[in-house]
């Protein structure tokens, strides 16, 4: 092999070093939580770089969040003892095509200073479009229309691709004309949105095939984490790329597939056989993360998921704590229980690092934050409310854009008249429609209209003298450091005096924050690092110096491990989730249950679930009904608590935790009666159509050759899981077994014996 120095290979297990050491051609690791996935893409690129078979710039690895992406910095670092420089074309798809997209932004019709636009402009912007076309924006809404064009964009789909069936979800079929539109616009503003910085790069590669062969020559390994996530857009980008040199290696789970709503797509898993016909599939079945106990209730759990492919998993890891469930009287006493619990595991030395709280929707939050902040207990929330999302700063950020660049219309907008200067409607209207007839910016409309009587009195004095102060600062920012402009900026503008002015609770956490603001641009080096970085990171990440609870989302759980991670709020209607069950019925459930596979398979030692018997739903109290998931954890592996360790004063919760299974009896009777739970039991038996299906607006390119399995209709073979049964239909590599006890499954020729 000739590498230097190959300890990193020394702790993986056979598969694992397998997966590692099969550098050249197409690899697909599937397999569950905690099996070492990300571990194997970890030693698997410190192994590329230490047996020298490519420079760090030539490997693109895509991981599903920047934190993520740091992480495995770091660890290949680590592997193979010495600082890996660079390894640019490390990041979330998003940063990585936002960067691409840069070098080659002509091609596609913008400058490479283009902005990104956050969802706020997004709507700001598609409401004009809507205006524009005379259609009752009351009644299709600019919000509406975003997410449509999102969903557009996640399925690889230009406004020329768009079916009529898909433009005919907003004003009567006019969604395809809209969308032109609002792209034609943002090409004026010079400026895209998300989900653009993917979609550019499909036209880009596509239709300048010389841009594609230099990255074809340029990429010689491509890693993806978390496969399972992949929306068709990324998809076609990943194939794309990976058609240069196939050695592209994708790890997964398609039992943690969890983004179906935002356009992910389970089939890409079974779409990468056929894509790349030959190769390998690398199975992982020991998992190192969880206790015997944790493993078998999520393994228990996500049994009752029909559309899967079916894995084993198993630890050494025997012993340990069952799960835990605990029924509690409110939202207030479960935040009480938890935070007893979090306070007794600090007590016994262990950290407050360790622990995770894991809600399905972020209004669950509200209760434990204020408990913890009743308490003094240390948390921080990941992926929450999002700092860079709040009002303060995005008009703070709005002036920012603004001292960079002149024809940024939509921050112009946003801050002309904030603080307010006596700039009203009518005025912004005026220059509007100068702009657009005189083709120019805002700004520069702005300083033609003042020159003349166009606009009068108490405006134009105001424009005038805003202008004055923006050429001010452009010239002044030549010179000093971005913090300090901004600082001036916000000082000099007013905006800060107007949120000292404002008597709102919430005006000294406004002021706050833009104090962190000016904090957080000091860690960059340029106000446009600091920007694109605004641009692409969603998630507030604080340094992990410190000692604190973590409160987040399952989604966004996803990939991490702690020690001890309680899931509050398992209630019907909750989680699952009311919304995902109308809306997506049978699938929608599928995809809530994945989502609690993930979140019990994030813990290490300890899991803890609770529920509440009543819970305040937008304000009114409801009684609620123990999550249908509980039902579903094997009971050898749960321990039904009667109350916590120092069981909560609070009688009430007592008495609930000791009824506990007399609720459920109740529960249960509730549940058969209600509509999502009939739709469930009638489609219980109800076999899926697995198999990648076409992409719409894309034929696939190659007619793939299809993987030819070993096995035929007739043979007998063997399955971890689902013991011994006959094969009774082949496509592919994808297998249609009778099985003798567990009936009719879909599995994967790779993961069944010949018997
Ligand atoms: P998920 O599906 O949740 O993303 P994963 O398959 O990516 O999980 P990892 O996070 O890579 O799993 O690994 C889970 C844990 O097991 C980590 O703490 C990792 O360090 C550990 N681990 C993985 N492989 C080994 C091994 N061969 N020896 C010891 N520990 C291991
Ligand atoms: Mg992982």
């Amino acid at each position: 092999e000739g590498a230097a120095n190959a300890d990193y290979l020394e702790g993986l297990n056979a598969e694992q070093s397998d997966a590692v050491l099969t550098i050249d051609g197409p690899l697909l690791v599937l397999a569950g939580a905690g099996t070492g996935k990300t571990r194997v893409l970890t030693c698997r690129l410190a192994h590329i770089l230490n047996t020298g078979r490519a420079y760090p710039s030539q490997i693109l690895s895509v991981t599903f969040t920047n934190k993520a992406a740091r992480e495995m910095r770091e660890r290949v670092g680590g592997l193979i003892g010495q600082q890996v420089e660079g390894l640019p074309w490390l990041g979330t798809f998003h940063s990585i095509a936002a960067k691409i997209l840069r070098i080659h932004a002509e091609l596609v019709g913008l400058k490479s200073s283009f902005t990104i636009l956050d969802t706020d402009d997004q709507i700001r912007l598609l409401k004009q479009v809507i205006k524009a076309a005379d259609i009752d924006e009351k009644r299709w809404t600019g919000r509406y229309l975003a997410a449509l064009i999102d969903s557009w964009k996640n399925k690889g789909l230009t406004p020329e691709k768009l079916s009529s069936k898909e433009s005919y979800k907003f004003a009567e079929g006019k969604g395809a004309a809209l969308y032109k539109t609002y792209q034609d616009r943002l090409k004026v503003l010079n400026a895209c949105d998300f989900g653009d910085l993917l979609l550019h790069n499909l036209t880009l590669f596509m239709e300048n095939p010389d841009v594609l062969k230099k990255y074809h020559q340029k990429f010689k390994y491509l890693l993806v984490d978390e496969y399972q996530d992949t929306n068709v857009c990324q998809y076609l980008w990943l194939r794309l790329l990976a058609q240069g040199s196939q050695n592209i290696c994708v790890v997964g789970d398609d039992d943690q597939s969890i983004y179906g709503w935002r356009g992910a797509e389970v089939d890409n898993i079974l779409r990468f056989e056929k894509d790349f016909p030959g190769a390998k599939v690398v199975k992982l079945e020991r998992n190192y993360r969880s206790t015997e106990h944790i493993l078998g209730a999520a393994s228990g759990l996500i049994a009752s998921n029909q559309d899967r492919l079916g894995k084993t998993l198993w630890t050494e890891d025997t012993g340990g704590h069952k799960v835990t469930v605990t029924g509690v009287w409110d939202a207030p006493a479960e935040a009480r229980i938890v935070s007893d619990e979090i306070e007794s595991w600090h007590y016994k030395g262990r950290k407050y690092n360790d622990v995770a709280i894991l809600v399905r929707a972020s209004r669950q939050m509200r209760s434990f934050e204020e408990r913890f902040i009743q308490l003094g207990l240390p948390y921080r929330v990941i992926g929450g409310p999002r700092f860079f999302e709040r009002l303060e700063i995005r008009d703070a950020h709005a002036y920012l854009r603004v001292l960079k660049s002149d024809t940024d219309d939509l921050a112009f907008e946003r801050i002309v008249n904030t603080p307010k200067r006596g700039i009203g409607a009518t005025t912004i209207q005026k220059l509007q429609q100068a702009a657009r007839a005189m083709h120019i910016s805002l700004e520069a409309a702005t300083r033609e209209l003042t020159k003349t009587d166009e606009i009068r009195g108490k405006a134009r004095t105001a424009l005038r003298a805003f202008i004055l102060d923006i050429d001010r600062w452009r010239a002044e920012a030549k010179d000093i450091r971005h913090t300090e402009i901004a600082e001036r900026i916000l000082d000099e503008s007013g905006y800060t005096q107007m949120w000292r002015d404002n008597k709102d609770a919430k005006s000294a956490g406004r002021l706050e924050n833009l104090k962190e603001l000016i904090q957080a641009m000091g860690e960059f080096d340029t106000l446009d690092a600091y920007l694109e970085h605004v641009s692409l990171v969603l998630d507030v990440e604080k340094g992990p110096q410190e000692d604190e609870v973590s409160l987040m989302t399952l989604h966004s759980a996803k990939g991490l491990e702690f020690p001890l991670v309680f899931l509050p709020g398992w209630e019907e209607g909750v989680f699952p989730s009311q919304k995902s069950m109308d809306e997506n019925g049978l699938a929608g459930l599928e995809e809530e249950r994945r989502l609690a596979y993930v979140g019990i398979t994030r813990a290490r030692e300890k899991a803890k679930i609770y529920f509440a018997a009543n819970r305040q739903v937008y304000g009114s109290w409801q009684s609620s009904v123990p999550s249908r998931f509980i039902d579903e954890l094997p009971i050898q592996h749960v321990d039904v608590e009667t109350g916590t360790g120092q069981p909560a004063s609070n009688r009430i919760a007592q008495d609930v935790a000791r009824d506990f299974t007399s609720s459920f009896e109740t529960a249960r009777s509730q549940r058969a009666s209600s509509p999502g739970w009939q739709r469930y039991e009638a489609n219980k038996g109800k076999k899926y159509g697995r198999g990648p299906k076409e992409i719409e607006g894309h034929a696939i390119r190659r007619p793939a050759k299809k993987a030819v399995s070993e096995f035929k209709v007739g043979d007998r073979v063997f399955h971890q899981k689902f013991g011994y049964g006959r094969v009774t239909s082949a496509d592919g590599n994808k297998l249609g077994v009778a099985f003798e006890k567990a009936g009719d499954k879909n599995v994967l020729d790779g993961f069944v014996d010949r018997a």
